[in-house]
């Protein structure tokens, strides 16, 4: 007897898709490395900075289905030269039933994956880098400015740190069988060190993971950040990650 799906298993292998576009990764250790990038839609934080609000303060998306979604990726790759695909939000793991057979495939067919996610919600995918961006005191939202209520700050202030999830992702992706990760902290300034300092000695986190990101979407004001961040970087011995891609095409959808 033929097994046909139901509805039930289409709504899990459709997706809410911001956009798919092919461009330089520009943040992390792969900065410069040409990449086709899926970007989902919808987040359950709300950064004050937030350089894509179009998937988490105002979410917009179109429906695909995970074929659909594979095709596209599989083409733009094939088009742009090049085998490193990114996933990235948005949160991509609120999405992570659907998204779990997609990077299955692609890492059986010699892909490259990364994972960009806030490192709030664990799920094992098959993925290569694992790219955690933990969300530091300074992303909490004034809400009282921005039309929300006070209930979003809460929530955010309570979610944005997981230690336990944070901890999980170190141990599965822990340089064997091809699996790594990196914890990239956006930085405005020295401020955010101590919170840095702490939360890599609580879970902890090996400092030669930790990269400082410069919280800068304005390609005016780049060399100033990225003055005072690497000067961070120098002290504490940390990484350095650029965002080449405001470098180079400025805070754009599509790069
Ligand atoms: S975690 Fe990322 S996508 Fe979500 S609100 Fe913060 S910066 Fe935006």
């Amino acid at each position: 007897m033929e097994v046909r799906p139901g509805p039930e298993s289409r709504l899990l292998s459709a997706l809410r898709i911001s956009e798919i576009f092919a461009s330089i990764q520009g943040e992390g250790r792969l900065a410069g490395t040409p990449s086709v990038f899926v970007r989902t839609s919808f987040c359950n934080l709300r950064c004050r900075w937030c350089d894509t609000p179009y998937t988490s303060w105002t979410p917009e998306f179109e429906w695909m289905d995970a074929a659909s979604l594979g095709e596209r990726v599989e083409r733009l790759s094939a088009e742009h030269g090049t085998r490193h695909l990114v996933l990235t939000g948005g949160e991509p793991l609120l999405q992570a039933e659907a998204l779990r057979p997609l990077c299955e495939r692609w890492w059986h067919e010699g892909y490259h994956l990364t994972l960009e996610t806030n490192a709030t919600i664990f799920e094992p995918l098959a993925v290569h880098l694992a790219s955690l961006s933990p969300k530091l005191r300074h992303s909490i939202p004034d809400t009282s400015q921005n039309g929300h209520g006070p209930e979003l700050s809460f929530w955010h202030a309570r979610t944005r740190l997981q230690p336990d999830v944070i901890r999980s992702f170190l141990d599965r992706y822990n340089g064997g069988n091809g699996r790594d990760c990196q914890v990239k902290f956006v930085v405005e300034s020295e401020r955010e060190l101590g919170e840095i300092d702490s939360l890599a000695a609580q879970i902890p986190i090996p400092r030669e993971k930790i990269l400082l990101m410069p919280q800068v979407v304005e390609t005016a004001k780049i060399p100033r950040a990225y003055a005072s961040i690497r000067e961070l970087c120098r002290r504490t011995g940390f990484g350095f990650s650029p965002r080449l891609h405001i470098e180079r095409f400025g805070n754009r959808r599509g790069t």
